[in-house]
């Protein structure tokens, strides 16, 4: 399984991030990429990556930290990419549940990523939160079907998720898919092919049920595809199998680091 979406450089995993990590491979756990959140997040991502073999990193900052950012952060982001375990730039996007800051300055530097990871030719991790028009508006205006991605934890519709499967983007599943209240992305999972599916934690945060509540990690991921697999009618393998396949496209570094 991969792990398409993770944040262990968070606080929350302090005690035992070393021990954690380390029991990925014998937990099935065969790659995961961690999402920077602010710089400095970001900046730890890095060094995890350098530090573990399975752990791979996007560069990137979240709409609610974008006030940090300056051009010369970005363009230090475009030299560490050099390293080839940076596989994307992300987490990038609208933010509209918590306006903080304000949404122009959200849109600037969403467009100012966005634009980075054309340059770069790296894929990008989109986090869209109560601003479903406001991002599909910007990407196309970015052309973002020239750089592709995935729209990490996807909160729309069917018909959103159409839009994005078009424009080359994938959709990100987590724990929401296990919640009784959540309808709509278990509806865009019955709905959409399996090969626009990538499977994400997001953990700290959103663990799956039976989890809900306490501290999510990677080695949730086997909820999360039993749920698809239940949704979808098809073996747990086959959610395997093929969203990873899917990882490897989206993320075309993870795929030539690891000689696949
Ligand atoms: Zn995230």
């Amino acid at each position: 399984m991969i792990d398409t979406h993770a944040h262990y450089d968070d606080e929350a995993f302090e005690q035992d991030r070393d021990v954690l990590l380390g029991a990925f491979p014998q937990r099935g756990i065969e790659a995961v990429i961690n999402s920077g959140a602010s710089v400095d997040s970001s900046l730890i991502g890095l060094e995890l990556s350098r530090r573990w073999p399975w752990v791979y990193c996007a560069l990137g900052v979240h709409p609610n930290h974008v006030t940090e950012l300056t051009d010369e952060i970005l363009e230090h982001f475009a030299e560490l990419s050099a390293f080839r375990k940076v596989v994307a730039i992300g987490e990038i996007g609208l933010e509209y549940h918590y306006e903080d800051p304000g949404r122009e300055l959200q849109a600037v530097w969403f467009r100012k990523q966005l634009q980075l990871a054309k340059k770069l030719g790296l894929p990008v991790i989109v986090h869209s939160r109560d601003a479903v028009q406001d991002t599909m508006d910007l990407m196309r205006e970015e052309r973002a079907e020239e750089i592709g991605g995935v729209i990490h934890c996807f909160s729309a519709g069917v018909e959103v998720a159409e839009q994005y499967v078009k424009m080359g983007f994938y959709l990100g599943i987590g724990g929401v898919v296990t919640f009784k209240n959540g309808k709509k992305m278990k509806e865009v999972v019955r709905e959409m092919p399996i090969e626009a599916i990538l499977l994400e934690t997001d953990c700290p945060y959103l663990s799956p049920e039976p989890h809900r509540g306490t501290r999510n990690s990677s080695l949730n991921l086997p909820y999360i595809v039993r749920e698809i697999a239940a949704i979808k009618g098809i073996h747990e393998q086959t959610v395997i199998d093929i969203t990873k396949e899917n990882a490897l496209r989206c993320f075309p570094r993870l795929a030539s680091v690891r000689g696949v």
